[in-house]
C-alpha cells in the first residue's frame, strides 16, 4: 500500500542517509589529502634543510683546509710534498670529498685531486670558464673563516656539489690582498646513493636527482638544482609521503563500520516511520468510515446519508427517474426517552432499526439520519416498483410493539416518500420531497405512509412562510387574547373564560389560531405563545374575580420540562392561585405517551391547577383515558353540537358523553352553540355548562369587563331569555360553581 505521506517519509530519510553517508566519506577524505598536503609540504622544507646541510657541510671542509697557516705556507714554498700528504692525501684516503683542487691567483689548477680513480682528470673539468666562475663565486666573500661558498658543477662523471674558499695565513688574514691568495675547492658527487642516504635519514626512500631532460610535468613542482653557470641540472625528485592515506586505511574500517550501523539505524527508522504513517493513515481512513456510521445502530448517519444522496451515482439515477427517498420519523419519541431514559430510547432505536432493516430490499441503503429519523435511498427499477410497498410496511413494521427494559411500547412513525420521475429532480429536491410528504404524514390522520404529490406543495410553503412570521409575532405586538365566557346552562351564569389566542400579522392579516398554532407547534414558537397567552390571562382575571379561565395547552408545551414550573411563577408573579385555572388539553399527547402525560398532569394536579379534556370525542378518546386521568372537565367537540337535533347518533353520543360525566364525576362542557335550539337540546340532556357564539362570542378584555359590568351580580347571560322544559331544581342541586 503506498500513501504520500509514507512515501515523503521514505524520501525523506533515505536523502537524510544519503547526504550523511556522502558528507562524512567526503569530509574523511578531504582531512586524508589535507593531512598528505602538509606532510608534503613538511617533507620539502625537510629536503631542502637536508640540501642546506649537505652544503654546510662541504663549505665547512673547504673552510678547514684553506683557513690554514701551514698550507698557505706550504703553498707559497711551492712545497708539493707537504701539500699533497696533508691535504691531497687526506681527500683521497678519508674519502671525505671526491675532488680537490687548488687553483693559483693566475688562474691555473697548481693541485688536483680526484677520487675514485676513474673519475675525470682535472684538465677536463677546469675550464678557463669554470675557473673564471668559481673565482666569481668568492669574489665578494671576505678573507676570513667560515668565508666558503658552494656551488654545483657537472660532470662527465656526475654532478659535483663543491664549495671554495681562499687558502689563507691565519696570522696576518685582514692585510692580505685578497686577489693573490690561491683558491681551494672541494667536493663531492651528488649521486643517488648520496642522496638516498640524505632522504633515509627524513623517511623518503627515493630522494634522488631527475636530470633536466627526464623533468615531467609531475616532477615539476619539485626543487631545481643549477650548476655555477645557471644552467638547470636537473630537479630532487622524492615519492611524497602520504600520511593521510594511511590513517584513512585505519581509520576506513572503524568509519564503514559506524556509517553501516547508521544506515542501518536509518533504514529501520524509515520503516518505522513508514509503518507509521501507514497505520495513520489506515485509522484515519477508519475515523473517516466512523464519521460516516451511526454508533447506535451501525447504520449510515446524516453525514454518511447527505454523501450518499450527493453522490454521482445518486444524481444520475435521479436524473434517469430511477431513485427514491423514503424518510421515517418516530411520533412523540422525546417522550419515549423521558419516560424510559436515554438508555431505554437507545435501545428502542436499536430494535427499531433492526426490525426495519430485515424488510428493507437488500440492496436499499438504509440510515439513521436524526435521533428518532431514518431514511432509505433506493435506486433502480425494481427497486422503484417496490417503494410504495416498503414504505406502507415500514409503517407497519411498528405494529407490534417493543419490549424495552420489560416494558412494552407501541410506537408510532410518520413515512413519506418521493421518487424521481425522470424530469429534472435533483438528490436535494427528492430529498426535500420526500421531507414533505413525511410532514404531511406527522399531520395526516390516517397511519399510513404518504407519497409526495405536488397538493403538498402549495400548504408547506405557506405553513413555511407563516412559521417566519410567527417568529417576531410577540414581540411585534401581533399577539392578542380574547375571552370567550362559559356559561353554566342551568342559569346561564358565566362561571368561567376561554383565553382564545388571536394573531394579527402584518403580512396575512388576522390568521386562525387552528391554522398558526400547528406551524408554532413544530416551530417551538408555541412556548413563548403560551407564556403570553397565560401571562395576559393572569393580568386580565385581575378584574373578573369569582371566574375562572381555561387555558388551551398544546402537546408540545406539555413536553417541555419547566412547563410546569413556568406556569406556577407566573401565576405567582400575578398572585393568581392556580385554582382559578383549568389547563385545557387535548387527546393527542394522552394517546401518544400516556406514561409521561400521567406523570405531567399529576403534577400540574397537584400545584393546584384544574384540568379540561379538549374536543372530547374527535380522537380515540376512550374512557380508560378519563379514568387514567386526574381531569376535572370534559368538552364536548363543537362537531357533536352542530349535528345536534339533525344527526340522532349525535344526539346519542352527546348523551352518554354526559352521563359518562355524570358517573365519574366530571364537570360536562358543550362547546361550539351556535343556536338556541342547540342550546335547549343541551340543557334537555342536561349538560351542565355551555359555550358558543350563540351565548356570546370570543372578546377582548375590556368588553369583557363591560359585559359582566352590564350583568351585575348574578351574571347571567340572556336573563330574558326564559327556555322551555329546563329543570332549574336539578341544575341547582347539582352544579355548585
Ligand atoms: P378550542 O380549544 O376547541 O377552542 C374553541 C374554538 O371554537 C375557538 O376557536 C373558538 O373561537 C371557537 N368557537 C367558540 N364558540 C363557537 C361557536 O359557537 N361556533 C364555532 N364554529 N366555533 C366556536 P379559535 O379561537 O379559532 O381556536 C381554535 C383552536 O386553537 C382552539 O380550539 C385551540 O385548540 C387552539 N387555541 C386557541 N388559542 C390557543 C392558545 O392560546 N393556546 C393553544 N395552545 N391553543 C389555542
Ligand atoms: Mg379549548
Ligand atoms: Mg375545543
Amino acid at each position: 500500500m503506498s500513501h504520500p505521506i509514507a512515501g515523503r517519509i521514505t524520501f525523506n530519510l533515505v536523502a537524510g542517509i544519503l547526504v550523511t553517508v556522502v558528507t562524512v566519506i567526503a569530509g574523511v577524505a578531504w582531512m586524508a589529502y589535507r593531512q598528505n598536503d602538509q606532510a608534503a609540504v613538511q617533507t620539502r622544507t625537510m629536503v631542502m634543510g637536508g640540501i642546506d646541510a649537505m652544503h654546510t657541510r662541504v663549505q665547512g671542509l673547504a673552510n678547514d683546509y684553506s683557513w690554514w697557516e701551514e698550507a698557505y705556507d706550504a703553498y707559497q714554498r711551492g712545497d708539493a710534498a707537504w701539500i699533497d700528504a696533508n691535504i691531497g692525501t687526506g681527500i683521497v684516503d678519508t674519502q671525505i670529498a671526491d675532488f680537490l683542487v687548488i687553483v693559483s691567483p693566475d688562474h691555473q689548477v697548481k693541485y688536483g685531486w680526484w677520487t675514485p680513480p676513474e673519475a675525470p682528470n682535472t684538465a677536463s673539468v677546469m675550464s678557463p670558464a669554470l675557473i673564471g666562475k668559481i673565482e666569481d663565486l668568492i669574489r665578494t666573500a671576505p678573507v676570513e673563516n667560515n668565508a666558503a661558498r658552494s656551488s654545483y658543477v657537472e660532470t662527465p662523471a656526475g654532478t659535483l656539489l663543491f664549495a671554495v674558499s681562499r687558502i689563507a695565513p691565519v696570522s696576518n688574514a685582514s692585510s692580505v690582498d685578497p686577489a693573490t691568495l690561491p683558491l681551494l675547492a672541494m667536493g663531492f658527487y651528488l649521486n643517488n646513493q648520496r642522496l638516498s642516504e640524505l632522504g633515509r635519514s627524513f623517511l623518503i626512500n627515493d630522494l634522488r636527482l631527475e636530470r633536466a631532460d627526464a623533468v615531467t610535468d609531475a616532477t615539476r613542482e619539485f626543487p631545481e638544482i643549477r650548476d655555477i653557470f645557471g644552467k638547470v641540472i636537473g630537479r630532487l625528485v622524492w615519492t611524497p609521503p602520504t600520511p593521510g592515506f594511511a590513517v584513512l586505511r585505519n581509520v576506513v574500517a572503524p568509519i564503514a563500520g559506524g556509517l553501516l550501523t547508521f544506515c542501518l539505524i536509518a533504514m529501520w527508522t524509515v520503516l518505522r516511520a513508514r509503518r507509521l504513517a501507514l497505520s495513520q493513515a489506515l485509522s484515519e481512513k477508519q475515523a473517516i468510515e466512523a464519521a460516516r456510521t451511526d454508533s447506535l445502530t451501525g447504520l449510515t448517519n446524516r453525514f454518511g446519508f447527505n454523501e450518499l444522496s450527493a453522490s454521482a451515482s445518486f444524481e444520475e439515477a435521479c436524473a434517469r427517474g430511477e431513485a427514491a427517498i423514503i424518510y421515517l420519523d418516530i411520533n412523540g419519541f422525546k417522550s419515549v426517552n423521558d419516560s424510559i431514559g436515554h438508555q431505554g430510547g437507545d435501545a428502542l432505536v436499536g430494535m427499531l432499526a433492526e426490525r426495519l432493516s430485515m424488510i428493507l430490499p437488500p440492496d436499499a441503503r438504509f440510515a439513521r439520519v436524526g435521533g428518532d429519523e431514518f431514511a432509505v435511498a433506493l435506486t433502480g427499477r425494481p427497486a422503484l416498483d417496490a417503494v410504495a410497498g416498503v414504505a406502507s410496511a415500514m409503517v407497519h413494521a411498528l405494529d407490534q410493539p417493543f419490549t424495552v427494559t420489560g416494558f412494552q411500547f407501541q410506537v408510532t412513525a410518520a413515512v413519506g416518500y418521493a421518487v424521481s420521475d425522470g424530469v429534472d429532480v435533483s438528490p436535494d429536491e427528492l430529498l426535500r420531497r420526500a421531507d414533505l410528504a413525511m410532514y404531511q404524514a406527522k399531520n395526516a390522520a390516517e397511519r399510513d405512509a404518504v407519497p409526495y404529490h405536488p397538493g403538498l406543495e402549495t400548504g408547506a410553503l405557506h405553513r413555511k412562510r407563516l412559521g417566519m412570521a410567527l417568529r417576531g409575532s410577540i414581540e411585534a405586538n401581533e399577539m392578542s387574547v380574547v375571552y370567550q365566557p362559559i356559561v353554566r346552562a342551568s342559569d346561564l351564569a358565566v362561571v368561567s373564560l376561554e383565553a382564545l389566542v388571536r394573531w394579527d400579522s402584518k403580512e396575512f392579516g388576522r390568521v386562525s389560531p387552528a391554522e398558526f398554532i400547528p406551524v408554532a407547534e413544530e416551530t417551538g414558537a408555541i412556548h413563548d405563545i403560551g407564556k403570553f397567552v397565560f401571562q395576559r390571562a393572569c393580568q386580565d382575571m385581575v378584574d373578573w374575580p369569582g371566574l375562572r379561565m381555561s387555558i388551551n395547552v398544546s402537546p408540545a408545551q406539555l413536553r417541555d420540562p419547566s412547563f410546569a414550573n413556568d406556569l406556577g411563577a407566573i401565576a405567582r408573579r400575578h398572585d393568581v392561585v392556580p385554582n382559578r385555572f383549568k389547563l385545557e388539553l387535548t387527546e393527542g399527547l394522552l394517546v401518544r405517551n400516556p406514561t409521561i402525560a400521567k406523570r405531567k398532569l399529576a403534577r400540574l394536579k397537584s400545584m393546584g391547577f384544574g384540568l379540561s379534556l379538549d374536543d372530547f370525542g374527535t380522537g380515540f378518546s376512550s374512557i380508560g383515558y378519563l379514568r387514567q386521568f386526574p381531569f376535572d372537565w370534559l368538552k364536548i367537540d363543537k362537531s357533536f353540537i352542530s349535528e345536534l337535533g339533525t344527526n340522532p347518533t349525535a344526539n346519542a353520543l352527546i348523551q352518554s358523553m354526559i352521563a359518562l360525566g355524570d358517573a365519574m364525576d366530571i364537570a360536562v362542557v358543550a362547546e361550539g352553540i351556535e343556536t338556541v335550539e342547540q342550546l335547549q337540546l343541551l340543557r334537555l340532556l342536561q349538560c351542565e355548562y355551555v359555550q358558543g357564539y350563540y351565548l356570546a362570542k370570543p372578546m377582548p378584555a375590556a368588553e369583557i369587563s363591560a359585559l359582566l359590568a352590564r350583568l351585575g351580580e348574578s351574571r347571567r347571560i340572556l336573563p330574558e331569555l326564559e327556555l322551555p322544559g329546563f329543570d332549574s331544581s336539578r341544575s341547582a342541586l347539582n352544579l355548585q360553581s
